[in-house]
């Protein structure tokens, strides 16, 4: 494996103000879409040309612009030019390998990322994850699923500046991030550990609706990237013990769950 010669240099051609580009090029959620005035920059790093054109082409309609890059050295270098707002990458590619650019661009930033593998290949999920992947698509994919992932990921990069909020309240519900404690109208609600974290994600992000292979993502990890019963489980308890507030929390049939303060 190759190392980047210099992993300074990228944050120093202004990795960290991109980050800030991305987020005031004027990205906002209303009723749970996905706003873009300014297009989503994607970095494509990926060395089959076919593939790369059907990409390229999917995301034109989209209104995304790509940069592409056939190989990892390539697609570093251009990272550290000229950033992105998310990055595409393919394991197996000339060069430097996508575990190994994947790797780099994690040291400097937290653009997310969503991994291409191809069927056969030997893929390590949780490696992935745990270099710091965001989402990864085995090949074949359809072009309406990877454009539906990066919706996603770009949703939760939004999502994120507005989570700091040491204290927050949606509708009657009180939630201190501090103390960990749940207020309904005053009243404390006790929550496991798991539950806590469900309905912290779930009201820091309202009327989005996420699937319950998010929810296990984004709340218990990706060790437990699995039974998406969990996830119906608790939030079962969870509105049973929102008691009067359980109609916050809404299914909606074949898709997962959002959280939206009844009018
Ligand atoms: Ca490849």
């Amino acid at each position: 494996m190759q190392k980047t010669e210099n992993p300074e240099d990228i944050t120093s051609s202004g990795v960290v103000k991109l980050r800030t580009d991305s987020i005031s090029a004027g990205i906002s959620i209303k009723e749970g879409v996905l706003n873009v005035e300014n297009n989503i920059r994607v970095l494509l790093v990926e060395d089959e040309e076919n593939m790369r054109e059907l990409i390229k082409i999917a995301f034109k309609k989209e209104n995304f612009d790509t940069i592409e890059a056939i190989d990892g050295k390539q697609g570093l270098n251009l990272f550290k030019m000229n950033g992105a707002d998310i990055v595409i990458l393919d394991i197996m590619l000339p060069e430097i390998d996508g575990w190994t650019v994947c790797r780099e661009i994690r040291k400097v930033s937290n653009v997310p990322i969503i991994l291409l593998t191809a069927r056969g290949e030997e893929f390590d999920k949780l490696f992935g994850f745990e270099l710091g992947a965001d989402d990864y698509l085995v090949k074949p994919f359809s072009p309406k699923e990877l454009i539906a992932r990066v919706r996603a990921l770009m949703r939760r990069a939004e999502i994120k500046i507005n989570d700091s909020a040491p204290c927050f309240k949606v509708g009657d519900i009180v939630i201190d991030r501090l103390s960990r404690e749940v207020t309904a109208n005053e009243k404390e609600i006790s929550l496991t550990n798991k539950e806590y974290e469900l309905l912290c994600f779930l009201a820091a992000n309202p009327k989005i609706v996420f699937t319950r292979e998010q929810l296990l993502l984004k709340v218990w990890g990706y060790e437990q990237y699995g039974d998406p019963r969990t996830v119906d489980t608790h939030i079962k308890k969870l509105r049973e013990k929102l008691g009067d507030y359980s109609s916050y929390i809404s299914t909606m049939w074949g898709v997962g769950y959002k959280f939206e303060v009844p009018k």
